[in-house]
């Protein structure tokens, strides 16, 4: 395997959040009754005339800007020819040799930039679906309007396929392109992967892998297809090129087709819509216009508040996440850093051991916040914490952020005051006179173990900052 090195590009299909289709003005939804949200456009009836929605073409440009693309200020529409029951008039609808937008780039984690080649806009197709009875067709979906990301083949680990992907989510939920739903289907990546001898500048031959609804499968099907692929020329074969679906069930990827050629599609202009023309002044606007990016947000969060690069990458990873957690700490900033790995390490814990979803965190931060900082303090212990978190997240009969203040309550006030913890530290330095002597002969670091044994005998309602002052009191006094 180390004489080959890996290729990889993404195609990333992503849905836009409009209300209506992108040439009518039918719904764009999930589910409901099959062809319910249908009329001549997206049923691709003859003679019925296409009209582009505005709203598409503002979200095109944005994704385009985030992602450091030339908008082009005139694009075109053609028409890809193929026949298949899902796509009524025999063609879609998309850009082919002029997009919408032409190379971007993405920053990845290891610090190196992937280039995209183009984002252009397309419908989509139809559904089939495969019954008992037959196979029928469902066009809800037909015409809900997409970008498709093409990235360049720079490529070259599973991982930094995955940090690409991750990265262009990000960026489209915060501009309010797609949600990211990977798992619904309104983010989708097909990964192009080929193999080379290592030093060798030319590509091998590629095989498209679609079929991946998570970063994981994104992950594993890459690996499996760089494996599949040495195997192939290890036994002296020539790769295939060809389409292969994930399965996800089997771990492995199987093939789907032989790979269609651009010129299969005949594709030509569309004569049913005119060249879409870009305002210059419109365009300038709208980049003036950007809300702050993950990466600038990233930068952010090392800069100002110290985060390290795990946490800050964690917490941009959901943008509303990260949004709820600038809003909280906005009055609190010597807490954020702390927060931050809060929210990471306990918080996110207790969300998917209870499997609620993060929108209830976002409601709940201030608590949150407010929990965290007692914990800080040495008000709230490790267990007492434990045991609000798990209380909070557990009662499912009140808002998040009324549970957890109720389980605060009910936790009880912290012991602080010296004559609440003197008969118990007394109690402890005199079952303990061994490590007494040991303290005294220059073993500070056995204050932990004094505290560690009040707090179990307060039940772990103690105020550890408290505790150990009156302890060095009493041992060094
Ligand atoms: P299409 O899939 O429509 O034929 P392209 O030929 O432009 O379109 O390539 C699509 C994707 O395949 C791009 O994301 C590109 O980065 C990737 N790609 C092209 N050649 C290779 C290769 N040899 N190995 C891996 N990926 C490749
Ligand atoms: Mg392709
Ligand atoms: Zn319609």
């Amino acid at each position: 395997m180390s004489a080959f090195e890996a290729v990889i590009g993404l195609e990333v299909h992503a849905q836009l959040l409009t209300r209506t289709k992108i040439f009518c003005s039918c719904e764009v939804a999930i589910g409901g009754e099959p062809n319910s949200r249908t009329c001549p456009v997206c049923l691709g009836l003859p003679g019925a005339l296409p009209v582009l929605n505005a709203e598409v073409v503002h979200l095109a440009v944005r994704a385009g800007l985030g992602t450091g693309c030339t908008v082009q200020l005139t694009s075109v529409f053609a028409r890809k020819n193929y026949f298949y029951p899902d796509l009524p008039k025999g063609y879609q609808i998309t850009q082919a040799e002029l997009p919408i937008c032409l190379d971007g780039q993405l920053l990845l984690d290891d610090g190196k930039v992937a280039r995209i080649q183009r984002i252009h806009l397309e419908e989509d197709a139809g559904k089939s679906i495969h019954g008992e009875s037959g196979t029928r067709v469902d066009l809800n979906r037909a015409g809900t309007p997409l970008v498709e990301i093409v990235g360049h083949p720079d490529l070259r680990t599973p991982d930094e396929a995955v940090s690409y992907l991750r990265e262009l989510r990000g960026i489209l939920v915060t501009l309010g392109v797609c949600d990211g739903n990977m798992e619904e289907g309104s983010l989708r990546c097909d990964a192009n992967v080929s193999m080379r001898l290592v030093g060798q500048a030319a590509f091998g031959t590629r095989v498209e892998v679609k079929n991946m609804n998570s970063f994981r499968s994104v992950r594993d099907a890459i690996a499996y297809e760089m494996t599949r692929q040495v195997g192939v020329i290890a036994d002296g074969l020539a790769v295939k090129q060809e389409t292969r679906l994930w399965n996800m069930d089997l771990a492995r990827t199987e093939s789907m087709r032989s790979k269609e050629e651009a010129a299969d599609y005949r594709y030509f202009p569309d004569p049913d819509l005119p060249p879409l023309h870009l305002d210059r002044i419109w365009l300038e606007n709208q980049r003036a216009n950007l809300p702050e990016l993950p990466a600038a947000r990233k930068d952010r969060y090392a800069r100002e508040l110290s985060l390290d690069r795990n946490t800050a990458n964690w917490l941009c990873e959901e943008p509303p996440r990260a949004d709820a957690f600038d809003r909280t700490v906005a009055n609190a900033p010597e807490l954020a850093g702390s927060f931050a790995t809060f929210l990471m390490s306990q918080v996110q814990g207790q969300l998917q051991r209870h499997e609620r979803p993060w929108s209830d965190v976002a409601e709940a931060m201030p608590t949150l916040l407010r929990i965290c900082g007692k914990w800080r303090a040495g008000q709230l212990s490790n267990r007492m914490l434990a045991e609000v978190l798990q209380a909070g997240f557990g009662d499912s009969a009140r808002t998040l952020g009324a549970a957890l203040a109720l389980a605060e309550a009910e936790a009880g006030a912290v012991v602080s005051d010296d004559a609440a913890l003197e008969p118990v530290v007394d109690a402890v330095l005199g079952q303990f006179s061994n490590e007494v002597s040991k303290y005294r002969a220059g073993q500070k670091q056995l204050i932990g173990f004094f505290v560690g044994q009040a707090m179990r005998q307060l039940a772990g309602k103690a105020d550890a900052k408290a505790l150990a002052a009156l302890l060095i009191r009493k041992l060094e006094g």
